[in-house]
């Protein structure tokens, strides 16, 4: 399986380390074309503003709303998939609803679908402020939403891949692999 991270900016080369540690090809992405060659797409954190900005200077806002790609989107990733940006998720994101940098913080959660706690690290960290009837709500902390997922779409406010844990890279793999199952027999 190819899983590409779109690498305009943030943390790209540790998603890029979570995938190949699930056995899994992780493939940078830095132009459209690139998009063709990939079964899945994470959006990783960093400054949803300027991922923006670069999104629309290189063309992968429009690629982006017309793809099919199951996409998992990572804090500032979590911010465009949102319906102010990409739409995909039907949900609408606040951003920095956890304090400041100096109160990044991390967090043992508790993640519907995953048996064991995950170690989630939040840094400026959005939450889901409301959601759609096609999105599960997956987990909260301090009572916010913090982790949902669609049919074709996960979204987490924190950096999963700053931490030992690779669970929800594997969450987003099965997720992938189900999808490309349930889409071959459907071809047979
Ligand atoms: N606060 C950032 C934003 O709003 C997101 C922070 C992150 O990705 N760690 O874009």
């Amino acid at each position: 399986m190819k899983i590409g991270v779109l690498a305009l900016q943030g943390a790209v080369r540790e998603h890029i380390q979570m995938i190949e540690a699930c056995g899994e090809t992780g493939i940078p992405i830095k132009k459209t074309e690139e998009l063709e060659n990939i079964d899945a797409l994470i959006l990783p954190g960093g400054e949803s503003t300027a991922i923006r900005r670069l999104m629309d200077c290189y063309g992968f806002t429009e690629a982006l709303k017309e793809s099919n790609l199951p996409m998992f989107g990572t804090c500032a990733g979590l911010i465009l998939l949102g319906q102010a940006h990409l739409g995909k998720l039907d949900i609408t994101v606040e951003r920095n609803s956890f304090g400041r940098q100096i109160d990044s913080f991390e967090r043992e959660l508790e993640v519907k679908g995953i048996d064991t706690t995950a170690t989630a690290v939040f840094i400026r960290a959005p939450h889901i402020e409301s959601s759609g009837e096609s999105v599960e709500v997956l987990s909260t902390a301090d009572e916010k939403i913090v982790a949902v997922k669609d049919d074709r779409h996960l979204g987490i406010s924190f950096h999963p891949e700053l931490t030992d844990s690779k669970v929800f890279h594997q969450y987003f793999i099965d997720m992938v692999k189900q999808l490309s199952f349930e889409a071959a027999e459907v071809s047979e």
